[in-house]
């Protein structure tokens, strides 16, 4: 797997804490190439190690041993500030979309902006833009690397909301948990 590095702006040390948590989000936004301006934007103080795109496409932008800026307030297992045990992915996804007659819109601008891809689909109350499988393969054999070299166990494969609930609601009810957390256990046992 040769993923190409391009460094994120906010980064900090981990001070000495192991690596035993996973965290799944999604970019609400639409393309790799948005969410490496956002981690390159001064003025947003956030980051991630690792980006997937709609193709399974990775781009890495915070090294592994490096803590990431993407859990913000958060807690797992009675412990808080889960950035500096967390690897992070971002997943390419527009999240929620809004229908407005028979046509999608994505969040910007109020819900102003059309939505172009997958059919949405109908879940916990609103519509989502979907997964492409091929997007999800990549996130699973990225996953698959990070927990083998990190040993990072399977329970703590987590979504953002599962680590923030209430404030966060990545990577949302599409998010295939189910087959992933199947097909990681898989070659894990
Ligand atoms: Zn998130």
């Amino acid at each position: 797997m040769n993923i190409p590095f391009i460094p994120a702006l906010y980064t900090s040390s981990r001070e000495d804490t192991d690596i035993d948590l996973l965290v799944m989000h999604y970019t609400a936004g639409p393309t790799v190439n948005d969410c490496i301006d956002i981690f390159r934007n001064p003025a947003r103080s956030v980051s991630c190690h690792y980006i997937v795109g709609m193709d399974g496409e990775i781009v890495q932008m915070v090294h592994d041993q490096d803590c990431a800026w993407h859990c913000g307030v958060s807690t797992w297992e009675g412990l808080e500030k889960c950035n500096s045990r967390a690897l992070g992915i971002e997943i390419v996804n527009w999240g929620r979309l809004e229908r407005k007659g028979t046509e999608y819109y994505v969040w910007p601008d109020e819900y102003g902006q059309s939505y172009a891809g997958l059919p949405p689909v109908y879940s916990d109350n609103g519509w989502w833009a979907p997964y492409p499988e091929r997007q999800i393969d990549g996130v699973i054999a990225l996953s698959r690397r990070l927990i083998e070299t990190h040993r990072i166990p399977l329970k703590n494969v987590v979504g953002h909301s599962e680590i923030a609930p209430g404030r966060k609601i990545d990577p949302g009810p599409l998010f295939p948990w189910c087959d992933v957390r199947n097909r990681l256990g898989i070659g894990h046992v």
